[in-house]
């Protein structure tokens, strides 16, 4: 805590005491030991933070510090923002549109929506204030996991563990609908040629440095395991507290930490955690992988990058994706890869799965042949279960998307619409 805010501070606490809010958001962060901080008109109170009354976010992150020194954090209500809230280091201010909330009064959704706005600012706590990226170019350091922690704390706060899925979900569609078009920035720029793309206030910038960065970590997060996540996470924030990092140093770290378990190479591959990395945060757009039927369970998998509006005759591109097809050990459960590295077809075996990707973990859109969608249509009829609600969600975009430019009838689509009769997850209430 500095001279200026708690100078700040002071010069609220006046501002809280002359008008205070008719309603408060009673949203409780919960800490391990089950104390709560209620969010009032202004104080979120405690007397210290320390390794053992953390807020939910260590709980939430995975990981811990062991040398911060809070007296507090405030979260203050203000009628006006430009931004939705901000996160000063200590001081948390919440546009009065966004920031209230009453039990019986108001839905769920702006429960939830809240519980995320704070949590998306506490998260900041570390994520930016304490460690804070070196230049702009990086602002996905900061945004990304504040985004992805925030789905997180939701679950943690309503003891759920749904939430992180359905928003995941929402999430990606968002991102790829931006994505598509041309453009776009990487969640990551080489250079300060472009940089003030990054400082723009803008919904396209927002879904990819938010958006788009929030899935890649959660994609990394299942490629390297939560137990190694954790462990680099806690590093990360550990050697660069009250100090600059960028996206190498990050990676530097996972790697370390992954590699150290690992031997160098991702199981059973030439390349590194760092080479998979490299292609989805410094390449704009994204894959779509193309699933066409061998025989039985047995397909091919195919990469391109995802062109929304096709060119005739098609243009030529060299953008190529270390992509991990994620699918379910039958026998342990546990989620195994599959490597696409290339734009060769590659033989992948379904198994008893309908769809690839079931829990829609990977960054991309999927297209299979016409026989898959047929089979996939019959099974959402019989029972929609059999396929995964992200998957549900992610086989009726990507048809949309691509039958808004002729590249696929609107037939497929809807006709696996007919299933949502039966439909209750949330995901399909938020588009
Ligand atoms: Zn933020």
């Amino acid at each position: 805590m500095n001279q200026h805010s708690v100078h700040f501070r002071h010069i609220l606490n006046r501002f809280i005491q002359r008008r205070s809010c008719q309603m408060h958001p009673s949203i409780a962060l919960m800490t391990r030991n089950r104390r709560k901080f209620r969010v009032h008109r202004g104080r979120l109170r405690r007397k210290q933070m320390s390794p053992n009354h953390a807020t939910c976010l260590p709980q939430v992150a995975k990981c811990e510090q062991r040398d911060i020194r809070w007296d507090g954090i405030y979260v203050v209500i203000v009628p006006a923002l430009s931004v939705t809230a901000m996160e000063n280091w200590g001081l948390i201010t919440i546009r009065q549109t966004d920031g209230l909330y009453k039990e019986g009064q108001f839905s769920i959704t702006q429960k939830h929506n809240l519980q995320e706005i704070i949590s998306h600012e506490v998260a900041h706590q570390w994520f930016g204030n304490l460690v804070t990226m070196k230049w702009w170019n990086d602002l996905w350091l900061n945004e990304g996991f504040a985004t992805l922690i925030s789905v997180r704390a939701v679950d943690f706060l309503e003891n759920t563990t749904w939430r992180y899925e359905d928003k995941s979900a929402e999430l990606q569609c968002i991102a790829l609908r931006t994505d598509q078009m041309d453009g776009m920035i990487p969640v990551s720029a080489n250079s300060n040629a472009n940089i003030g793309r990054y400082m723009e206030k803008s919904p396209k910038v927002n879904a990819i440095v938010y958006k788009k960065s929030s899935i890649i970590i959660r994609m990394i997060e299942r490629l390297i395991e939560d137990e190694t996540f954790k462990q680099g996470l806690s590093r990360f924030l550990n050697s660069f507290l009250y100090k600059n990092a960028d996206h190498e140093d990050l990676f530097n770290v996972l790697v370390y930490v992954h590699d150290s378990s690992a031997g160098g190479h991702l199981s059973g591959q030439n390349f590194s955690l760092s080479d998979v990395m490299d292609t989805w945060i410094r390449q704009a757009h994204f894959p779509i992988v193309h699933v066409n039927r061998l025989e039985g369970s047995i397909v091919t998998l195919r990469q391109e990058k995802y062109e929304h509006v096709p060119y005739d005759p098609p243009r030529e591109n060299s953008q190529v994706w270390k992509i991990p097809i994620f699918y379910d050990d039958p026998v342990s459960g546990k989620h195994k890869v599959f490597w696409l590295t290339d734009k060769q077809p590659a033989v992948f075996d379904m198994g008893g799965q309908f769809v690839v990707d079931p829990h829609q973990l990977t960054y991309m859109r999927l297209r299979y042949d016409m026989d898959v969608y047929s089979d996939i249509t019959m099974a959402l009829l019989r029972d929609h279960n059999l396929v995964p609600a992200n998957s549900r969600s992610r086989l009726i975009d990507d048809t949309m998307a691509m039958a808004e430019n002729g590249q696929m009838s609107y037939k497929v689509p809807f006709n696996m619409t007919m299933y949502m009769t039966s439909e209750v997850r949330e995901i399909f209430r938020k588009r």
